[in-house]
């Protein structure tokens, strides 16, 4: 990112991290919670400042967490959405790179999830926890497999729309 960002320039190719910075996730805690406070449904443990797993020895407040929270209210905060002949002649290969690097993503941050993967006219829509994993996964798949990826954070909103489009 350059040094200086005029206010105002809002169409920066890359713009997560100032997405982070601005806009406010509604599914986050308003307060700081209690530390450390266990998410009763997961078991994630916020400690810290920080979500992390493990540590079941520690006494904590019960609670549920964000990403849970999303879960059960079926309202994602990020949807990737994969389109092509690609998905079709290899759905499975697909399916299994998804689940890895969701593992991977979800091992370091326990809000990074995938909520949902659904197949809709030959593709897959995806939807996540967090508006990294989308594009954490777009990218993994382009890396893997070239194909088209198109990354949109919609403007004001806590969300991410990415697209993955791919012929081979
Ligand atoms: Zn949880």
């Amino acid at each position: 990112m350059p040094a200086t960002v005029p206010e105002g320039v809002r169409h920066e190719p890359r713009r997560d991290r100032l997405i982070h910075e601005r806009v406010h996730d509604p599914y986050a805690w308003h307060r700081k919670p209690t530390e450390p406070t266990r998410c009763s449904e997961c078991g994630a443990l916020f400690l810290e400042g920080r979500w992390r797993w493990g540590l079941l020895y520690i006494d904590a407040a019960q609670g549920v967490c964000p990403a849970c929270r999303r879960a059960a209210d079926h309202a994602p905060a990020g949807v990737l959405i994969l389109t092509g002949r690609f998905i079709a002649r290899h759905r499975d290969e697909v399916l299994f790179l998804l689940h890895h690097h969701e593992g991977v993503e979800r091992q370091e941050h326990p809000m990074h999830r995938i909520l949902d993967i659904e197949e809709r006219d030959g593709g897959l829509v995806v939807t996540t926890t967090d508006i990294h994993t989308p594009a954490r996964l777009g990218k993994a798949l382009e890396r893997s497999h070239h194909g088209d990826l198109d990354i949109r954070y919609v403007e004001g909103q806590y969300f991410v729309r990415v697209h993955w489009r791919c012929d081979a």
